[in-house]
Formats: structure tokens, C-alpha cells, sequence
């Protein structure tokens, strides 16, 4: 049936044709007069173009036409195959082209659909474009593997942070009074931080206590064997009694550092006597006086003492006033010169 239609359109395209020239012709030489001769031609739908029959003379160069009677509504539509031919590649950011050609023969007719944009396809493994310091984040670059396209995308690389060494280094040393600085410097190349820890203060090497001279002569001293700072304290005595003191002699006491053994010794004057409370040592009488004595405890010396005017005659003319007084002496005077003729009063 196809072969009978490819024949038949070759045939028709070729009376055509030949009418065509017939009626070229004709322009200057008419076609001669003839019988029309009438004859049916079916014309097969296309993809456009409804079927129809056409009564046609076929005379040639004629053309006459006396009837088309339609055989359809309507052409058969363009036929356009479930895949395409993409006639422009999508790429990593442009849509592509897919054409449809009409797979009628005869029929040039296409349609086209868009190839979506594939979107960027970024390699897996990116490469270092920035290293990362101890402080600052690096880039990690990923670049598009699609052939073509040099689009890039980034990621930081985190900061690494210090990596401070073990062991330390003093860049200070520690003195007497002041601490030192020890630092550990960061591992990572050109990186200039370090970490810093103290030294504790040494402390002072004080050497032996010596006694002072000059103005602190009173205490004694010590001096750093290091920095030749001196301290001082007062002595702190022990004190030793060498010679007791008495009543009436001094004594000696040695006072001795027990820090530095700086010594010397001190006089302690003389006690002096301690007395007990007088004692009446012979009473008084008419005519004789009171005698007491006392004794020093420490000592055993003894003085002994008289209260003049105590003897009872003496009282008994106070007793009596001052005229009286006088009588009682003139009276009593003779008796008292007589009776010390024989005592001892
Ligand atoms: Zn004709
Ligand atoms: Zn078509
Ligand atoms: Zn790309
Ligand atoms: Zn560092
Ligand atoms: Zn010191
Ligand atoms: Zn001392
Ligand atoms: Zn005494």
C-alpha cells in the first residue's frame, strides 16, 4: 500500500510538473482545443493536509479541475517520536535543546523541549587553596568536574589553634624576690605565640646571722649570697648570772645572743640591805631611852637605833607642859645624876 502511494505521488508530482511546463508553455502557445477528459486522482492526507479526491483532465497542460471531494476533516497531525534528538547540550548552568523531527516522510516539521541544566557537579575531594594557621580559617576549594565549566565552590578549613611545644624555654629568669617567665613557644611554623608560665621567686640564700656594726650594732644580720640583701633582728639574749649581787657587793651578769653569740657582760650594783621592822631591843625606862634594832634578811647585818626623849621622865614633862617641864627637870635631874653614879645609864 505505501509503495502503491510512493508510486502514485511520483506519478502525480510528474503531471504536475508537466502541466506545469504545459501551461509555461501555453502562456505563449495556448493548449489547443480538446475534449476534457476527466479522471479521479486520490490525494492521501499528510500531516497537514486533509485527503481528498480531485476529478482532474488529463489533458496535458489543462489542469482543469471539475470537483475535490474531502476525505477527512483534517491532516493526520505531525507524528513526533518518544525521544529526541538533543541538538544543543545542557550544561552545567544553560538548558539544552531537544528536538522532535516528524517522522511523516516528506514532513521537515520539529519541536523543540528544553534539556534542563544539569547543575554543577563538584568534586568529592577538594584541594587546599589556603592553608589553615593556628588562628585563621584556610579555604578548601572544590572545583566543577564537568568538562568546560571552571565554576568553584569553597569551604573554610577550620583554624588549626596553637600547638605549644612540651617543654619550655626561661625567658626570665626567677630572682630572689621576683618571679621568672617560662614560655612555651607555638610548634607551628611562623607562628610567633607562646604560652607563658611563671617561675616562682627563688628566695632569698641568707649565710650564717653575724653581729651588726655601725647603726644596727644593737642586733645582727644576714646577707643573700645572691643578691647581697641584707636582714636584720634584733639579739635575743640568754642571760647568765656569773656573780650574784649582795647587800653590799655589785654582781656580773653575761648576756649572750643565741643567734649570733655576740656577748658582753653587765655590773648589778649592789642590793643594799633589806631590813626587817624595828624591834625594841632594851625597853625604855624612867630615865633611859628606848634602844631598837633590825636585822637585814638577806644579810644577817643588824643596826641598831635610840628614840631620844622616850624615857618616861621625858614623856611625863611633855605630858605636863612646858612650865611643868621644867619642874619636873629640876626635880628629877639631881635623882637621875645620882642613880647614873651607880649604874651604867
Ligand atoms: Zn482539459
Ligand atoms: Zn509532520
Ligand atoms: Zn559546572
Ligand atoms: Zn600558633
Ligand atoms: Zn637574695
Ligand atoms: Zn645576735
Ligand atoms: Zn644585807
Amino acid at each position: 500500500m505505501k509503495k502503491v502511494n510512493k508510486a502514485l505521488a511520483l506519478l502525480l508530482s510528474i503531471a504536475v510538473l508537466l502541466g506545469t511546463t504545459l501551461w509555461m508553455t501555453s502562456a505563449e502557445d495556448p493548449v489547443p482545443a480538446h475534449e476534457h477528459t476527466y479522471e479521479a486522482v486520490r490525494h492521501e492526507a499528510t500531516c497537514t493536509e486533509r485527503a481528498y479526491i480531485e476529478t482532474k483532465c488529463t489533458y496535458p497542460g489543462c489542469g482543469s479541475v471539475k470537483e475535490i471531494i474531502p476525505l477527512s476533516e483534517s491532516g493526520l497531525g505531525h507524528a513526533f517520536p518518544a525521544e529526541g534528538t538533543p541538538t544543543k547540550a545542557a550544561t552545567c548552568t544553560e538548558d539544552g535543546v531537544m528536538t522532535f523531527s516528524c517522522t511523516r516522510e516528506g514532513c521537515k516539521e520539529t519541536k523543540t523541549e528544553p534539556i534542563k541544566a544539569l547543575g554543577h557537579e563538584f568534586a568529592k575531594d577538594g584541594e587546599t587553596t589556603k592553608a589553615a594557621t593556628c588562628t585563621e580559617d584556610g579555604v578548601m576549594t572544590f572545583s566543577c568536574t564537568r568538562e568546560g565549566c571552571k565554576e568553584t565552590k569553597t569551604e573554610p578549613i577550620k583554624a588549626l589553634g596553637h600547638d605549644f611545644a612540651q617543654e619550655g624555654v626561661v625567658t626570665k629568669e626567677a630572682t630572689c624576690t621576683e618571679a621568672g617567665v617560662m614560655s612555651f613557644p607555638c610548634t607551628r611554623e611562623g607562628c610567633k605565640e607562646a604560652r607563658t608560665e611563671a617561675i616562682p621567686a627563688n628566695g632569698h640564700t641568707f649565710g650564717k646571722w653575724q653581729k651588726s656594726e655601725g647603726e644596727n650594732a644593737d642586733g645582727h644580720k644576714r646577707i643573700c649570697s645572691v643578691c647581697k640583701e641584707e636582714d636584720t633582728a634584733p639579739h635575743y639574749y640568754d642571760v647568765t648570772v656569773l656573780d650574784p649581787p649582795t647587800c653590799t657587793e655589785s654582781g656580773k651578769t653575761q648576756y649572750t645572743c643565741t643567734v649570733c653569740n655576740y656577748s658582753f657582760y653587765e655590773d648589778v650594783p649592789a642590793l643594799g640591805h633589806s631590813f626587817r621592822n624595828w624591834e625594841t631591843e632594851q625597853a625604855r625606862t624612867f630615865f633611859r631611852d628606848e634602844t631598837q634594832t633590825h636585822t637585814c634578811w638577806r644579810c644577817g647585818f643588824n643596826e641598831s637605833q635610840t628614840i631620844e626623849g622616850s624615857n618616861l621622865a621625858n614623856q611625863i614633862g611633855l605630858w605636863l607642859g612646858g612650865a611643868g617641864a621644867f619642874l619636873a627637870h629640876a626635880l628629877f635631874e639631881p635623882i637621875r645624876l645620882i642613880i647614873s653614879l651607880f649604874t651604867n645609864v
